[in-house]
């Protein structure tokens, strides 16, 4: 008897740390997709601005050389651990299907990411983003300012799936984070609500990972529709979900898609529909 109970706890002891390792490896980047039956129309929603936060000494500094210009259009490379490139996400998506993708997202506040819709989804077999990774001044796997792999919560549009184009207005999507991630990285400021002639003529920035690169670009933009702009900055298809900022760090808009004719880029707007409702999520 004696022996049996020397023996069970011998096991005990032998497969107690594989059960606290499978704990760990468990805490985990699982979350759930909200989808909402487009955004509710309100009159005279919020319009205004939502302040940026910048870490100390970790706002780039343009005389660091650490900027190159790529070929022959205007993308250039930057130190992704400064700011604000620090406040700005190289997704790594798994989605229910067990597809893998990569997509951008960027810090509005703390706790908060924004990306684009479509970066939540398996298009191919309209299934939703069940574990993400999001990496923060991300070289490599092991080499990064920050990474966060735990619990999210995420709120996207129905019509990715409507099986016509009206998800191109409505390809927004944000998302909840469960720890303080923003004093690490910083955040971008928002500027929502904007009039269609704010847009105009003015110059803006994106900045977005492609094949865990970061690249940055400028180009104007202008309103295309209540939910849309068109910008000029070159692009590249990982920067999705990337922000379209001013050059205070306000983001004006979120990078969607290049237009049907590829002579332009698409950036959701930040409407006040939009801004009310990660309100009403507690943002
Ligand atoms: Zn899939």
């Amino acid at each position: 008897m004696k022996k049996r109970f020397l023996c069970m706890l011998l096991a005990l002891m032998v497969l107690l740390p594989v059960f606290a390792f499978a704990q760990e490896a468990e805490e985990s980047n699982v979350g759930e997709v909200i989808v909402r039956e487009g955004l509710a129309e309100i009159e005279d929603g919020p319009v205004g601005e939502n302040a940026p936060f910048i870490p100390e000494g970790m706002l780039e500094d343009a005389d660091e050389g650490d900027r190159a210009v790529i070929g022959a259009d205007n993308r250039s490379s930057v130190n992704p651990s400064k700011y604000p490139y620090s406040a700005i996400a190289y997704m790594e998506v798994y989605g229910k299907c067990d597809c893998s993708w990569t997509a951008t997202g960027f810090m509005v506040d703390k706790d908060w990411l924004m990306t684009a819709g479509h970066c939540l989804v398996c298009t191919q077999h309209q299934q939703w983003a069940d574990r993400i990774t999001f990496y923060f001044g991300y070289r490599s796997r092991s080499d990064y300012l920050y990474r966060y792999n735990s619990q999210w919560t995420a709120w996207t549009d129905n019509t990715l799936f409507a099986g016509d184009n009206s998800y191109k207005d409505h390809d927004w999507g944000y998302v909840k984070l469960n720890k303080n991630v923003g004093d690490t990285t910083g955040w971008f400021g928002m500027r929502y609500g904007m009039a269609d002639s704010e847009y105009d003529l003015e110059w803006f920035n994106v900045a977005g990972y492609r094949n865990g690169k970061i690249q940055t670009s400028v180009g104007h933009a202008e309103a295309y529709n209540s939910y849309r702009v068109l910008h000029y900055a070159d692009t590249e298809p990982g920067y999705s979900g990337c922000p379209v900022f001013d050059n205070e760090y306000y983001a004006v808009a979120i990078n969607t898609a290049h237009f049907t004719d590829g002579t332009a880029n698409i950036g959701r707007r930040i409407t006040s529909q939009l801004y009310h409702d990660m309100q009403s999520n507690g943002f």
